[in-house]
């Protein structure tokens, strides 16, 4: 059976985009959203070249520009002593991966993607109506949508980290990490002087970091500092003391430190993980982004993989006479190592990043050494991928 009609459960990032590619290669498609409204947390977001060429392709571009900043480089920084360890130089990223690496905050992404797809005459949304009881029928899926019953050729489960899709297709509950992300924008007027506005700091420390960068076109500041920490929350935007994360930081580089006195407003996010080899599809269901392998941010990768997971998921269903179950199949056949290679190498960079104040000078030591653009090149294989087939 061709497929007419595809249901995605999820407006976030993975869901428009899914929803945008799906409608560009020809079919109709219906959004549930389960909030009333759209909304996004007030909060940063870097879009690596992996990811902007995918939205470059669907015309976006010129729009992304117009809100983004395109980083000089990534530098890391002591937290202590506030010195730089390395530089990973980025000024050159359009050219060497064919599409730029861009700072924006989450809300102007969700503005353009809404904005594409209200002028898309092939996608409906319909908010307030978080999918449900999910029925397989031999041709399809019936599910409900707030307080309507629906049918679908595909279901497509783009709802998150705590995805009911996943549970329906018996996949585990989202795991802590025991890290937590605290969150805050403030003006670029506010920022000590010596916190660059042109590239992304991250300051290295124990058993936490803090990453900074620009949003807005420069108006605005973006901090997140990640702590370890066991607090758990399925929030993701609780208020978080200010009182607390001063005091975490107190002792740190000057530049630093005023800076997070400066963070007013921080909200609190207890980073979860999808385990990336759980279940992804069965007949004609399948997940994309966090809710198949929501991962810690330290590679900034997370909505990445979901804008990836959409372009291929579209390539797949538009292989003539591929039957959508197998096609789903071999969507998560392509994804899954990938996905899963990415969330281990966050892992790791968890670990080097939160070293302990005696093992850090020998990291920063092997930084040093093996420089800037060495470093950059071992990320190759994340921000130089392209679709294959
Ligand atoms: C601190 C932090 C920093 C990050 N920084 C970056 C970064 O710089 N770069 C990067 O690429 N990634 C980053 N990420 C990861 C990124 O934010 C996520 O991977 C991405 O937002 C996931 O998008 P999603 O659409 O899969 O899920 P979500 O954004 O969670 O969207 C899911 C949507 O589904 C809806 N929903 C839920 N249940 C239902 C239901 N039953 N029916 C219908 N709708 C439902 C929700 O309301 C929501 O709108 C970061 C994450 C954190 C925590």
């Amino acid at each position: 059976m061709s497929i007419s009609t595809i249901a995605v459960a999820g407006g976030g990032i993975a869901g428009l985009t899914a929803a945008l590619l799906l409608s560009r290669a020809g079919f109709r498609i219906d959004v549930f959203e389960r909030a009333e409204q759209f909304t996004e947390v007030g909060a940063g977001l870097q879009i690596s070249p992996n990811a902007g060429r995918i939205l470059d392709n669907l015309g976006l571009g010129s729009a992304l520009d117009a809100v983004a900043t395109r980083p000089e480089a990534i530098e890391m920084r002591g937290g202590q002593s506030g010195r730089l360890v390395v530089s990973l130089p980025l000024a050159r990223a359009a050219i060497r991966y064919g599409a730029p690496y861009r700072l924006l905050h989450r809300a102007d992404l969700l503005e353009i993607l809404l904005a594409a797809v209200a002028a898309d005459g092939n996608i409906a949304i319909h908010l307030g109506s978080p999918i449900g009881n999910i029925d397989e029928t031999a041709d399809g899926v019936r599910f409900t949508a707030g307080s309507s019953s629906r049918n679908a050729d595909v279901l497509i489960g783009a709802d998150g980290v705590r995805s009911a899709i996943r549970a329906h297709l018996r996949g585990g509950p989202a795991e802590p990490t025991g890290r937590t992300a605290w969150r805050t924008t403030i003006p670029a007027s506010a920022a000590p002087e010596g916190i660059a506005r042109d590239r992304v700091t991250v300051f290295l420390s124990d058993r936490s970091h803090v990453v900074i960068y620009p949003i807005r076109g420069g108006r605005e500041i973006n901090i997140v500092a990640i702590v370890e920490e066991a607090w758990q929350s399925a929030g993701w935007n609780e208020p978080g003391d200010s009182a607390f994360i001063r005091q975490r930081f107190r002792g740190m580089a000057a530049d630093l430190e005023d800076l997070i006195v400066a963070g007013k407003d921080w909200t609190r996010w207890c980073l979860s993980g999808v385990d990336a080899n759980g279940p992804w599809q069965r007949g004609r269901i399948a997940l994309v982004g966090d809710a198949c392998h929501a991962m810690l941010p330290f590679l900034a990768q997370g909505a990445a993989m979901a804008i990836e997971d959409a372009a291929v998921l579209t390539r797949m269903l538009l292989r003539q006479g591929l039957p959508a179950e197998i096609a789903l199949e071999r969507y998560v056949a392509e994804r899954r190592p990938r996905a899963a290679r990415v969330a281990h190498a966050a892992r790791q960079s968890g670990a080097i990043y939160h070293m302990s104040p005696l093992a850090a000078p020998f990291r920063d030591a092997t930084m040093k050494a093996l420089g800037g653009d060495r470093l950059l090149a071992r990320y190759d294989w994340i921000y130089g991928w392209r679709q294959s087939g």
